[in-house]
């Protein structure tokens, strides 16, 4: 189950591959299709993986990439207000 997702901003992407790099899940890889500059951007291969630790978004430079932590929705329709998980954890180092 995934704990966080990535959003990619396809056309912003210049296939560098940092964020496939440096994935520490191994979440992402570089698409066969095109944008419209003609790069691959990536996809989420692995997308059960993801850990929404942003790591791919911090090495992107065309901040075309980011992950972002979800909050498990089969906690939150059994009771919102019990599964509050309210942290900002940014243990980046
Ligand atoms: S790091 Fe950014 S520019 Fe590089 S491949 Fe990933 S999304 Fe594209
Ligand atoms: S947020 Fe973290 S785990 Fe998810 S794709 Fe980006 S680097 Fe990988």
């Amino acid at each position: 189950m995934a704990r966080g997702s990535v959003q990619i901003v396809v056309e912003r992407c210049k296939a560098c591959g940092f964020c496939v790099e440096f994935c520490p899940t191994k979440v992402l890889e570089l698409s066969s299709a095109f944008n419209s500059k003609g790069y691959h951007p990536p996809h989420a291969v692995n997308p059960d993986k993801c850990s929404g630790c942003d790591l791919c978004g911090m090495y992107c430079p065309d901040f075309a990439i980011y992950g972002f932590r979800v909050k498990d929705t089969k906690a939150a329709a059994a009771g919102a207000e019990a599964s509050a998980e309210p942290e900002e954890t940014s243990d980046a180092s």
